[in-house]
């Protein structure tokens, strides 16, 4: 498979001496054609910064990007085979849903006739073929963002950057364009690149993940991989609950210095009085699961139960288990 999108040591740094902001520090990266790539980091990360420079609209400071190998690295954002979609739509407040899917076209001077032939393909391949008269006030927050992806990928771009846009919509309608969102990208085989600070959404929708920690790109993988194997406790810590044990009791797990285990990993049985014993601070319930903070020989350990189990209830002691691949080493902390 081909690359569509590639970093070269890519930073941006905006001000300048004891001012200067290192938003993007020296990041590589390589995107494959026709992959669901998704940066995920918490706010100020560097995520949109990276996003708006491989857009064309944030210039960097140090380093090439290459898309579809060209270097695209000083070139106008609509020299560029790429679209984007913001988080606020961006939808023109005048103009018919038709219209704003075709403004792209319009622009490039495609006759009308063409052009809203193929809005209404766009409009149908995003289930709105029948609000194309309307206009965007007249929509629901799910429908604009769909008439917003529709005007973005009509011009066909080779890489589609999406920038939060589901940030706006509640978590029900979320979970829906998640999935439809995924289903278009496989449909229409374009490379995507979404950013987000929601870990679940990034595990659920992506191929693969580029968690961003301080402008640096901490840890690249499958969700899968990021999730059972962070490389860091940064990576450990934002993509889910997490146990996290240095020093001597790290190196009575695994002879390492940092380790780290799920919740979800542990289990429990009745106190023996021995070395696995702890007591129950609290529990909390959660429907799907419900999750308990146990006192394990002066550290908070974090428990996650399945609902068919009875929890036991706070000063009770217990006894945590787990298979010997539930343990996870950590490269060193900083
Ligand atoms: P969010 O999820 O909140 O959008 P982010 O991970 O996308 O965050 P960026 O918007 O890329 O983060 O910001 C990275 C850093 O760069 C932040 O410290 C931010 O304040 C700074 N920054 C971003 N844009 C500018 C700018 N135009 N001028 C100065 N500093 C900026």
């Amino acid at each position: 498979m081909s690359v569509a999108v590639s970093l070269e040591s890519v930073s941006c740094v905006f001000g300048h001496g004891a001012q200067a902001v290192r938003a993007v520090d020296r990041v590589d990266l390589s995107i494959e054609g026709g992959e669901f790539f998704t940066l995920l980091g918490p706010s100020g990360s560097g995520k949109t910064t990276c996003l708006r420079m491989i857009g064309g609209f944030t210039l960097p400071s140090a380093g090439r990007i290459l898309i579809g190998g060209q270097d695209v690295s000083h070139l106008p954002p609509y020299a560029r085979p790429v679209n984007t979609v913001f988080q606020d739509y961006a939808l023109f407040p005048h103009m018919s849903i038709r219209d704003n899917v075709a403004y792209g076209l319009m622009v490039q001077g495609v006759d009308k006739a063409t052009r809203h032939r193929r809005a209404d393909e766009m409009l149908e391949l995003v289930r709105l073929s029948q609000v194309g008269v309307r206009r965007p006030a007249q929509l629901s927050g799910g429908q604009r963002q769909r008439v917003a992806l529709a005007r973005a990928l009509i011009k066909q771009p080779q890489v589609l950057l999406l920038d939060e846009p589901l940030g706006a919509l509640d978590l029900k309608l979320r979970e829906q364009m998640q999935t439809e969102l995924k289903a278009l990208q496989r449909q229409l085989g374009i490379t995507f690149l979404f950013i987000t600070h929601d870990q679940h959404e990034a595990l659920s929708m992506s191929d693969r993940i580029g968690v961003f920690n301080q402008g640096r790109l901490e840890q690249v993988g499958t969700p899968r991989a990021i999730y059972d194997q962070p490389s860091t406790r940064f990576v450990a810590d934002f993509v889910g609950a997490a146990n996290v044990f240095d020093g001597a009791r790290a190196r009575e797990l695994a002879q390492a210095d940092s380790v780290m285990l799920r919740p979800e990993r542990i289990r429990l049985g009745v106190a023996d009085g021995s070395r696995l014993g702890g007591m129950v601070l609290d529990q909390q319930y959660f429907g799907a699961f419900s999750r308990l903070r146990v006192d394990w020989r002066g550290e908070t350990v974090t428990v996650d139960l399945s609902p068919q189990a009875v929890p036991p209830a706070p000063g009770d002691m217990v006894h945590l288990h787990w298979d010997a691949d539930a343990v996870h080493v950590l490269e060193a902390t900083a």
